[in-house]
């Protein structure tokens, strides 16, 4: 069964279920996972859809390696191959799911394979949110599907709500933890008071770390994923690049305890705000104190969840299974199953219109700050530090000071301020003498100063 037939096909009881071949373009940690689900749910996924799944080819790198663990193993060797230019341009199939990652040669399979009509599901997050514009272009260009639900918090149908149940509401803000990494680092440091190092090379260890960790601790990946949130959220074209970036790596046991003593949790949040009605757009990455009463508090371990604001909706909140193959397996045959249905129903997917973002500046952000530096421990410093914050027209609330042999550590917390004045505050700080370092700067996610 290879082309899409002419009349419409309803399916009744009793009916064969409509074929549909998928080309699978890579088979690591989420491709097997697709491959064992599709071949080996294929009846009850037939039964509950009526479209019966079938896996035609698999492009891997190496081809000869044996994919131990896989039981489906036998059925997957007589369908490997090593070109993917091989799968996309085979005639017989009809859908093609793309798990290779990353930018190339992932984009030129996805385009080719859309400009030759046929629709794509992809989990690549570093594609999406660096090529949507031209990869939706060539999806409606086409009139078939180009969807990517697990490609942002894995299992959870984020995207889809966005896009789907939300998608007449009018969203102010979308503020969520997508990084199942660095939540789970996080959470160790906070529930076992372990230093940031320890808490990595435990996150390594159970494999939630990769050995070379920055895409995850440096907020890279929470970044593309805010982007194709933003995008969805404000009908915009938000790409990585235009994300305000900040990772977790200068958070210390220190800056968690501290928080904890004031009611907050540390948190990667990824955060993406509209200001009024067609306002500009900020979209950011970076660690937060968020209220230890806010649901994304008690968001543990290596969970994502992502909190909505919505003018009618209100707020709502979605939790679970942020990676993992199985998990984002799961987000991508249900995309599957939904391009597979326009398929035979020879529907064309809704228009999606994006629009030029109008981005807001971090430096124009309005929060309250948590700052802690390393001074010298003598007289006269602090009346030093406090002046550079009075200069800059940064007022603080609290602080406190920890004696560390004869350095000190100084913790402010301040009011309300512009971001563009705390960051003049900082470079005021670390041209002073006595301020032997900045350690850590994390931004308050209050919705309003507390009394
Ligand atoms: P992975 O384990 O590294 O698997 C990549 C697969 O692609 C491998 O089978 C590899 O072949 C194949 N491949 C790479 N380059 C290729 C090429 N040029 N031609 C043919 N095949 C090629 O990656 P993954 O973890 O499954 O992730 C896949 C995608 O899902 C990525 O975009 C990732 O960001 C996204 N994602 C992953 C997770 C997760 O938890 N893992 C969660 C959400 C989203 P070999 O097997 O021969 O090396």
């Amino acid at each position: 069964m290879s082309q899409a037939s002419s009349a419409k096909e309803v399916v009744v009881p009793g009916e064969p279920a409509a074929s549909v071949r998928i080309g699978l373009l890579g088979c690591g940690n989420v491709g097997s996972a697709f491959f064992s689900m599709v071949t080996d749910g294929a009846l009850s996924v037939a039964a509950r859809t009526g479209i019966s799944l079938e896996i035609g080819k698999v492009a891997v790198r190496d081809p000869s390696r044996f994919r131990g663990g896989l039981e489906s193993h036998s059925r997957l060797v007589e369908r490997l191959v090593a070109d993917p230019w091989s799968v996309v341009q085979d005639e017989e199939i009809e859908i093609v799911v793309e798990l290779i990652g990353g930018v190339e040669p992932a984009r030129s399979l996805v385009l080719s394979a859309l400009e030759a009509g046929k629709p794509v599901v992809t989990a690549n997050k570093e594609l999406v949110a660096a090529c949507h514009a031209e990869l939706l272009a060539a999806a409606e260009g086409a009139g078939v599907d180009f969807l990517y639900e697990a490609s942002v918090a894995g299992a959870i149908p984020l995207v889809r709500l966005l896009k789907d149940s939300l998608a007449g509401e009018r969203i102010s803000r979308i503020m969520g933890i997508v990084n199942g990494t660095t939540n789970y680092i996080l959470t160790r440091m906070s529930e076992e008071g372990i230093g940031y190092a320890a808490a990595l090379a435990e996150a390594q260890a159970l494999g939630y770390a990769e050995a070379e960790p920055s895409a995850d601790v440096e907020g890279f990946d929470a970044a593309a994923k805010a982007a194709i949130l933003a995008g969805i959220a404000f009908d915009s074209l938000v790409v990585s690049s235009d994300v305000y970036r900040e990772g977790i790596t200068s958070v210390g046991a220190s800056d968690i305890d501290f928080a904890k003593r004031l009611g907050y949790e540390v948190k990667l949040l990824a955060i993406a705000e509209r200001e009024g009605n067609d306002g500009p757009v900020s979209v950011r990455v970076h660690p937060a104190m968020v209220p230890s009463s806010h649901p994304l508090a008690s968001v543990r371990d290596s969970f994502n969840a992502v909190f909505v604001e919505g003018e009618a909706a209100g707020e709502l909140m979605v939790y679970g299974r942020g990676a993992g193959g199985r998990p984002t397996a799961s987000a991508v045959l249900g995309d599957v199953i939904e391009a597979a249905h326009h398929l035979r129903e020879q529907s064309r997917p809704r228009p999606t219109k994006r629009r030029a973002a109008s981005l807001k500046p971090i430096s124009e952000l309005r929060a309250r700050y948590y700052l802690s530096l390393e001074v010298l421990d003598r007289p006269g410093v602090l009346a030093a530090v406090a002046a550079v914050f009075g200069t800059c027209g940064v007022s603080i609330r609290s602080m406190e000071q920890v004696g560390l042999m004869d350095e000190a550590r100084l913790v402010f917390i301040t009011h309300t301020a512009l971001e563009a004045d705390l960051q003049a505050t900082i470079a005021g700080l670390e041209r002073l003498d006595s301020v032997e370092r900045i350690t850590c700067l994390l931004r308050l996610v209050d919705s309003e100063e507390p009394e």
